[in-house]
C-alpha cells in the first residue's frame, strides 16, 4: 500500500518534516492524529486543519516551530498544553498527549499530560483514535505504520461508529452532536452498545446541561458540513433535533430548500453570507413560538439574530408576492430585509417567484439611481423630508425603467418639482 502521509500534499509533507525534525531536537515526538488520519484512510480530500499530538513540551516547541516554519502562533494555552500555527494556508493545532477527567457531567474537563495511547483513548470515536508518527529523514517524512491501538480501522472499513467508553456521552455530550455530523458525512451506524448510549444519553437529558455556547458551535460546524439535510435527517431520527431545536425535523421541503441552495442555477449563492442562509432554509417552518426559543436559548451573532427576526414575517410576506408585481413593488416589500432572508425566501418560493427574486437579489437590489443627494441639492432641493422622498420615489422609477440615465433623472426631478409647487 501507498505510505498514508504520502497522500498529503507536498507542501505539506515538507513542514511536517521539518516539524518532525525539530521536535526531536527538544526530545518531543510528533503525531498526526484525528481526523486528518481516518481522512486519509478513506482517501478523502485533507482540509487546512491539521492534528498534531504532543508527547513533549508543546510550549516550548510551538515558538520554535513558528520561527523555523515561518508560521505564527494564532492561539496558546499553556495551562492546556495546546498551541495553534498558522503556516502558509493550513492551521496546526498542537496539543500535548494528556489524560483527561471530568469532575461533573458536561463540563469541561481537568488535564494532565499522559502518554499517546491515553491521549487516544479519551477521544470520541474510535475512527478518530489513530495516529501516525511522524519521523523525518534528510527532510522527508519516514513511512510509519498506522498507530491503532482501538482498533479504528476495522471500524472504519465496516463504516461503524464507536464511542471508546461507557462514560462518553455523560462527560461530553457534544459527542453525540460529533457523531450525527459524522455518520451522515461518512455514511456510518453506531453499534449497538454505542447506540444504546446515545439512546440512554438522550433519556438522561445530557444534551440540556451543555451550555448555549457549546451547542452553538456544533450547530455552526453543522452549517459548514457538505449536506447539512443529511445531518438533520439523521438528528431526526436519532430523536436529537428536540433536544437542540425544538419544532427542527427532516421533511421533504426542508430537503428540496437545501438541494436548491446547492445547485444554485440562479447564481445568488455567493450574493449572502451562506451560513445564515442555510440556517434560514433549516429553520424555515419553524412556528413563531419554536423561533422565538431559539432566540432565547443561543447567543446568536448579529446575522443570525436578524435572520430569525425576520423569519417570523417571511411567510406571510412570500404569499404577497407575485408575478405581477413591479420591480419598485417589488422593493417595496423587500429593501428592508436582509440580503440573507430574501435568499432564503428565494429558495423556499415556487419556480415563477423564485426566478422574480432572484433577479431582484441580482439586478434590482444593487440598482441606484442615477442621482444622489448631493446632486439633488445642488439642483435646489433643500435637505428635508421632500429630499428623502425624492430619492426613495426617484429609485422606484429608475427600478421600473421611467428613468434610465442623468439626463432623464434630472428630468423627472424637475417634473417633480414643478408639480408639488402647482
Ligand atoms: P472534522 O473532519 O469534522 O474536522 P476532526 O475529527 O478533525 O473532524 P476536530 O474537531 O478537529 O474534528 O477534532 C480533532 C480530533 O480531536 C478528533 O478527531 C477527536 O480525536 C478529538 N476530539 C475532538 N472533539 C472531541 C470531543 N468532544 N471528545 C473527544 N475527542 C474529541
Amino acid at each position: 500500500m501507498d505510505h498514508l502521509t504520502n497522500r498529503l500534499e507536498p507542501p505539506l509533507q515538507h513542514i511536517l518534516a521539518c516539524a518532525a525534525a525539530l521536535a526531536a531536537t527538544v526530545d518531543a515526538t510528533l503525531w498526526l492524529v484525528g481526523g486528518v488520519v481516518r481522512d486519509l484512510l478513506l482517501e478523502l480530500p485533507i482540509g487546512r486543519d491539521i492534528d498534531l499530538a504532543v508527547e513533549g513540551d508543546v510550549t516550548r516547541l510551538a515558538p520554535l516551530l513558528a520561527t523555523t516554519l515561518g508560521g505564527t502562533i494564532t492561539a496558546r494555552h499553556p495551562a492546556f498544553g495546546t498551541a495553534t500555527l498558522a503556516v502558509d494556508h493550513w492551521i496546526i493545532d498542537l496539543a500535548q498527549t494528556r489524560t483527561e477527567y471530568y469532575p461533573q457531567p458536561a463540563v469541561l474537563p481537568v488535564v494532565q499530560p499522559a502518554p499517546l495511547t491515553t491521549d487516544l483513548a479519551r477521544r470520541d470515536f474510535s475512527i478518530n483514535a489513530m495516529a501516525i508518527r511522524l519521523v523525518a529523514d534528510d527532510g522527508r517524512l519516514l513511512p510509519m505504520p498506522l498507530f491503532d491501538p482501538l482498533n479504528g480501522a476495522v471500524d472504519l472499513a465496516a463504516r461503524r461508529l464507536r464511542l471508546l467508553h461507557d462514560r462518553s456521552l455523560r462527560d461530553d455530550p457534544t459527542r453525540i452532536l460529533r457523531g450525527v455530523r459524522l455518520a451522515a458525512r461518512l455514511n456510518l451506524t453506531p453499534e449497538p452498545a454505542t447506540a444504546a448510549q446515545i439512546e440512554t444519553a438522550l433519556t438522561n437529558g445530557y444534551l440540556a446541561l451543555l451550555t448555549p455556547e457549546r451547542i452553538q458551535t456544533e450547530l455552526c460546524l453543522t452549517l459548514s458540513e457538505p449536506d447539512p439535510a443529511a445531518v438533520v435527517a439523521l438528528a431526526d431520527r436519532w430523536q436529537v433535533t428536540s433536544h437542540i431545536i425544538p419544532g427542527l425535523h427532516w421533511s421533504s421541503a426542508l430537503a428540496e430548500r437545501l438541494a436548491r441552495y446547492r445547485h444554485d442555477e440562479a447564481g445568488i449563492a455567493g450574493l449572502a453570507p451562506a451560513e445564515p442562509v442555510i440556517a434560514g432554509l433549516l429553520l424555515y417552518d419553524l412556528s413563531e413560538d419554536d423561533l422565538q426559543a431559539v432566540r432565547q436559548r443561543y447567543h446568536l451573532p448579529t446575522p443570525f439574530r436578524r435572520l430569525l427576526i425576520e423569519l417570523s414575517r417571511l411567510r406571510s410576506l412570500a404569499q404577497s408576492i407575485t408575478t405581477t408585481l413591479s420591480p419598485s413593488q417589488l422593493d417595496a416589500l423587500l429593501h428592508s430585509y436582509s440580503t440573507a432572508t430574501i435568499a432564503v425566501l428565494h429558495y423556499a418560493a415556487t419556480t415563477s417567484t423564485a426566478s422574480l427574486i432572484a433577479r431582484y437579489l441580482r439586478e434590482w437590489r444593487p440598482l441606484r439611481p442615477p442621482l444622489t443627494g448631493d446632486d439633488l441639492q445642488a439642483m435646489g432641493v433643500a435637505p428635508g423630508p421632500q429630499l428623502g422622498r425624492l430619492l426613495r420615489d426617484l429609485r422606484a422609477a429608475t427600478l421600473d425603467g421611467t428613468v434610465t440615465d442623468r439626463v432623464t433623472a434630472e428630468r423627472w426631478v424637475y417634473q417633480q418639482l414643478a408639480a408639488a409647487r402647482s
